[in-house]
């Protein structure tokens, strides 16, 4: 039971600068969280977002990101730069 509360509470969060605008995130996100911000990062990319409202903490924007843009966060633990 502790590892479902864990589950539940996480959420993804990015870091807008080491985004690249591949949109490998967007594709496997399975709750429709990540989006194109259409803004772009001081490195001229077009970065993403995440709606924290919409997001269920399964990390597979964690795992696909090649440039390591996201955080694992919950009230418990911090996953981040596998
Ligand atoms: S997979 Fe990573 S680099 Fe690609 S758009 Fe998503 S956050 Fe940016
Ligand atoms: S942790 Fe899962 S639900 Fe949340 S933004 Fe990443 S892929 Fe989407």
């Amino acid at each position: 039971m502790v590892l479902f509360a864990f589950v539940m509470a996480a959420k993804a969060e990015i870091n807008i600068e080491k985004c690249k605008g591949c949109y490998y995130c967007i594709d496997v996100c399975p709750a429709g969280a990540i989006v194109r911000s259409g803004l772009s990062n001081s490195k001229g990319y077009d970065y993403v977002e995440v709606d924290r409202s919409k997001c269920t903490g399964c990390q597979r924007c964690y795992i696909v990101c090649p440039d390591c843009c996201f955080t694992i966060v919950s009230d418990s633990m911090v996953k981040n730069n596998k």
